[in-house]
């Protein structure tokens, strides 16, 4: 495993892919995903040149957080968080990817000491197995979550069906920059919804042709 050449592989892919969108270089953040590896491996990735890092599970998310505190790094939850586990982890998060209910922002609102930036993970595909609101609940959810004042909603989060095709890709993820946009346009305090996190190893392209912000990368750095 070449760490060094698959850093420099992604960065090139994304800066390419990002340039053939027509948009401004620097306007899509990789965040390496280090769930596949331990903290030793983690930080000789880190070493490389990485900025945002994220984990997917609260107990992995503390290891490589402690294991890589002297690093400057931008921490990011993007797996699903049980509400019991909000208490332990959540002042460590820069960003949470994976807010998917309104007792679980209810629940970070409550135990935050500083506003904590959250995406709203959005169910486009409707896929039984994913998590996220479904397009028709966001609407209330937002409305409720206006009295969360430490729940940030930056934008929205998406994943597409493994298997789907490049034209399901791209339905999905412009589906996903249309309700962002939407969402943008309401101005409400605490809710800019300027970023979209979406795209991986496998459909990072499609994300950043339809607006993506933050793409979420595991397993093209450690292959
Ligand atoms: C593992 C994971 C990723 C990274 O996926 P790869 O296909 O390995 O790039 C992205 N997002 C979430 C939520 C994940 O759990």
């Amino acid at each position: 495993m070449t760490i060094q050449k698959n850093r420099d592989a992604v960065f090139a892919a994304v800066e390419l892919a990002t340039k053939q969108a027509n948009r401004p270089q620097n306007s899509v953040r990789v965040i390496a995903v280090t769930k596949y590896v331990d903290s030793s491996l983690a930080k000789e990735l880190v070493n490389t040149g990485i900025q945002h890092i994220g984990e997917n599970r609260v107990d992995k998310f503390l290891d490589k957080y402690h294991a890589l505190s002297s690093e400057n790094l931008t921490w990011h939850l993007i797996g699903s968080l049980q509400r019991r586990k909000v208490k332990a982890v959540i002042n460590y998060v820069d960003y949470f990817h994976a807010l998917d209910s309104v007792k679980l922002a209810e629940e970070i609102n409550k135990r935050a000491t500083k506003p904590v930036k959250c995406f709203l993970q959005v169910n486009i595909s409707g896929e039984e197995s994913k998590h996220g609101f479904s397009i028709e609940e966001i609407d209330q959810a937002v409305d409720v979550m206006k009295d969360f004042e430490q729940v940030e909603l930056v934008g929205l989060m998406t994943m597409a069906p493994f298997e789907a095709s490049h034209e399901e890709l791209n339905a999905i993820f412009s589906k996903a920059e249309s309700l962002r946009k939407e969402l943008a346009e309401k101005h409400l305090p605490h809710m800019p919804f300027t970023e979209l996190s979406m795209g991986m190893s496998g459909d990072f392209t499609e994300a950043i042709d339809n607006g993506s912000t933050f793409v979420r990368i595991g397993t093209a750095f450690f292959k």
